[in-house]
């Protein structure tokens, strides 16, 4: 089987490369209706980005609180309605933020040219359109949505993603100034989200030498910056985490993510998690599968005094328990890569029962 997936169109990384946007947006300013809409984390209202922002006449610019849940298709619909009916077709998105604010400008920009309810096209290649110019900005980094095909949306059905080669940013700008400021839980969180894209690409079936050589660095680089000699949140790390993010999800695309994902998707969608922590609780309990990384997970704990809930499955009830095992287990692709393709054969759904009351 071979991937043949869309990169980033164009990318461009260092301090202070924020402002270059005016000038990369400049050419596409002509399609369309000629005007930008900016999508940016509600974090940023009232900041010094704020008065950075490159808008020009027409442009229109909405401040997005992602903290009380994650993208939603209703939020998108009316989203896309709303400014077409008051300003037209946008020349092109830009989004400002973490993983959230990138999905909402991914898949903003593909439902302003496809018709109907984002609903209709939660899953791989439904969109039939090519969407709108869309250039994203991340300020905290490791969920590699900047890179990634894919748009996660909850609907009132699944949380699903608007996955295709048209989701994947035309620009992306990487400027690790942008992410000095997200606090040390949040930086912990979402690197790990990185570091367990790297493990869990590496130990599966689909690695290969496109994915190791992506995952082998991005691992170094997450050993530098959470357990190296000047491990910390600091400026030279932070250059190092951007470009992490990146290959891990490099990584990932060219193989795929395993035991873990498949859990932590069944904390997000049954129990509301946020992805990156809902990760690191179950990693933490992982060693059957992932012995190695999982050391090395827990010095990265210590060393940063991140406390992990333990004992949380004495709360959930057995429905929950096998509403999230159902979850998991219909992640075939996941458990494809991590256990092989007999995979029914050693995990059912009281295995992955028992994954979860190990939390
Ligand atoms: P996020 O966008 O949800 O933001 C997390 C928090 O960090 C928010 O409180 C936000 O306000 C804050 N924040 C962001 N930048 C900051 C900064 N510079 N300073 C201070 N605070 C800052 O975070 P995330 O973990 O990057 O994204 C999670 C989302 O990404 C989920 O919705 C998940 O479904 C999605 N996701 C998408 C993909 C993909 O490939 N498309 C992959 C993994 C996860
Ligand atoms: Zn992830």
């Amino acid at each position: 089987m071979h991937k043949n997936f869309k990169n980033i169109e164009k990318v461009v990384y260092g301090r202070g490369s924020f402002d270059t946007m005016d000038g990369i947006l400049e050419p596409v300013r002509k399609e369309n209706d000629n005007f930008f809409l900016f999508i940016v984390d509600n974090y940023f209202k009232g900041k010094e980005l704020e008065g950075r922002l490159p808008v020009k006449a027409g442009d229109v610019v909405r401040f997005i609180d992602v903290d009380p849940h994650e993208p939603t298709t209703e939020l998108i619909d009316s989203l896309r309605d709303e400014i077409l009916a008051s300003n037209g077709l946008p020349s092109g998105i830009v989004g400002i933020g973490g993983g959230s604010i990138m999905d909402i400008a991914k898949a903003a920009s593909l439902m302003f040219t496809n018709e109907g309810s984002s609903t209709l096209y939660q899953g791989l290649n439904l969109i039939k359109k090519p969407g709108i110019y869309h250039l994203g900005v991340p300020t905290i980094s490791g969920t590699g949505a900047e890179v990634s095909m894919t748009a996660v949306l909850t609907g009132p059905e699944k949380k699903l993603g608007l996955k295709c080669d048209w989701t994947v940013f035309n620009q992306v700008i990487l400027d690790p100034d942008l992410i000095a400021s997200v606090p040390i839980d949040k930086w912990f969180y979402t690197g790990m989200d990185t570091y367990i894209h790297c493990v869990e690409s590496e130990n599966g079936m689909l690695n290969n030498a496109f994915s190791h050589a992506y995952a082998e660095q991005a691992l170094k680089l997450c050993q530098d910056i959470y357990l190296g000699e000047d491990a910390g949140h600091t400026p030279e790390n932070d250059d190092k985490l951007m470009v992490a993010s990146l290959m891990g999800g490099l990584s990932l695309t060219y193989s795929e993510v395993g035991v873990c994902h498949a859990l932590s998707y069944g904390l997000s969608k049954i129990l509301g998690e946020k992805h990156c922590y809902a990760n690191c609780v179950a990693f933490q309990h992982l060693e059957d599968y992932y012995p190695v990384g999982l050391i090395e997970f827990r010095e990265m704990i210590r060393k940063h005094n991140i406390e992990l809930p333990q004992g949380l499955s004495k709360n959930w009830t057995e429905e929950q328990i096998t509403a999230m095992a159902n979850v998991a287990y219909n992640l075939p692709h996941m458990w494809n890569h991590a256990v092989g393709p007999d995979w029914k054969d050693v995990i059912t759904i009281d295995t992955i029962k028992a994954l979860y009351r190990r939390m």
